[in-house]
């Protein structure tokens, strides 16, 4: 086989042309900018804050065509397919813009909604609690000058956790704290002793 443009002789082809003289039908945004917090190093796309793991995945998604059969990520380029061995590559037009997440400008900002109080025999979740916290919502604060006071981002994470560890014994105040959005919000703190 030939290349009718320029007589290449060297696969693959696509058509009647060489990969050179194809010019595969490929969209790829001019840039893609993502938000990386400056803090805690995630990115924001997808319309949420998240770790690097599924950025692969959205970044194929920004390509787009009638050639594109498939896009692998290869060395920050994208490795288009447009049949099933022939590939051209691109760049990837990623800027990344430093910034502060929610959840970092929350724990910056001392918010919490809730505390634990682990005292006595509540002291033994502690390690337990600690790594599902930082896991689901974050920590503001540890006070530890009498058991521990975990000050919690999130008190609905925080009841959700209590039932996963089963701990059912514990007692639990409310502090009206102010008002969000008409809506009376409250500051919980959860005593643990058994
Ligand atoms: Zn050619
Ligand atoms: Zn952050």
């Amino acid at each position: 086989m030939k290349c009718i443009k320029c007589g290449s002789t060297t696969p693959p082809f696509i058509g009647l042309l060489c990969l050179k003289c194809y010019k595969p039908h490929i969209k790829i945004p001019k840039k893609i900018e993502i938000k990386q917090c400056k803090k805690c190093g995630r990115l924001f796309f997808s319309g949420k804050w998240q770790s690097k793991q599924k950025l692969n995945s959205f970044l194929k998604s920004k390509v787009k065509g009638s050639d594109v059969k498939r896009v692998e990520i290869e060395d920050n380029m994208y490795k288009i397919y447009i049949t099933d061995d022939a590939f051209v590559k691109r760049k990837i037009p990623i800027i990344f813009v430093p910034s502060i997440c929610d959840t970092c400008s929350k724990i910056s900002g001392g918010y919490y909604e809730a505390i634990v109080q682990l005292r006595d025999k509540g002291l033994r979740y502690y390690n337990r609690l600690l790594k599902l916290l930082n896991k689901r919502t974050f920590i503001s604060k540890i006070d530890d000058s009498n058991g521990y006071d975990i000050y919690v981002g999130s008190s609905k994470e925080l009841f959700s956790i209590l039932s996963y560890l089963k701990i059912k014994h514990y007692n639990v105040s409310k502090k009206l704290y102010g008002l969000k959005e008409g809506k009376r919000v409250y500051r919980i703190t959860i005593v643990i002793r058994s």
